[in-house]
């Protein structure tokens, strides 16, 4: 099984501590060129079965970045082209517009996207649920995943969500 995955989410939310976490030593492509292209690789995750390939979509996150329409559209349509997409927030942070931006771009896209709620060794486990119903409100998901990126709780389960949309 092989396939690729972007990740989302606003700045600060963890996404390089996860594919830090994720990739680690076994990094097996990273690209260091200008962001000139869709689709940057960020690293490679492989394992005796699954060869996952991590993606950023440069300008998707970025609502102050002011892209014109059409760099969003590419930008858009690069979401099209993976295999998933991992929607990260910071469960410590309330829903704000930078969430509602990328809620905004995933709306009425086929494509799988997995929230993940990261940070979660901040928070008590009963907060938990009412985040999720507030996402839940707007987007459909394959699955809902509280992870701690820092401690690693919880990361090789969504490792094995993103495997089942390979
Ligand atoms: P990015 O901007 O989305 O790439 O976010 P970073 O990976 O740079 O993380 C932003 C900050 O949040 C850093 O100080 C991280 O150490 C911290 N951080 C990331 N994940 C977690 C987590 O699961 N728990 C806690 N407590 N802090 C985290
Ligand atoms: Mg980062």
């Amino acid at each position: 099984k092989s396939g690729f995955v972007s990740i989302i989410g606003r700045p600060n939310v963890g996404k390089s501590t996860f594919l830090n976490r994720v990739i680690g030593q076994k990094i097996a492509i990273m690209s260091d060129k200008p962001q000139t292209t869709r689709n940057k690789i960020q690293g490679v995750y492989t394992t005796d079965d699954v060869q996952t390939v991590f993606i950023d979509t440069p300008g998707i996150h970025k609502p102050k970045h002011k892209l014109g329409d059409f760099m969003m559209k590419v930008a858009t349509n690069a979401l099209r082209e993976v295999d998933a997409i991992l929607f990260m927030i910071n469960v410590t942070e309330p829903k704000g517009k930078g969430d509602d931006f990328i809620i905004e771009k995933l709306k009425g896209l086929d494509t799988p996207i997995i929230l993940v709620m990261n940070k979660v060794d901040l928070i008590h486990p009963n907060d938990i649920p009412p985040i999720i119903e507030s996402y839940k409100d707007e987007l459909e998901f394959a699955a809902v995943v509280p992870i701690s990126a820092l401690q690693g709780n919880n990361v090789e389960p969504l490792l094995g969500e993103v495997a089942k949309l390979l």
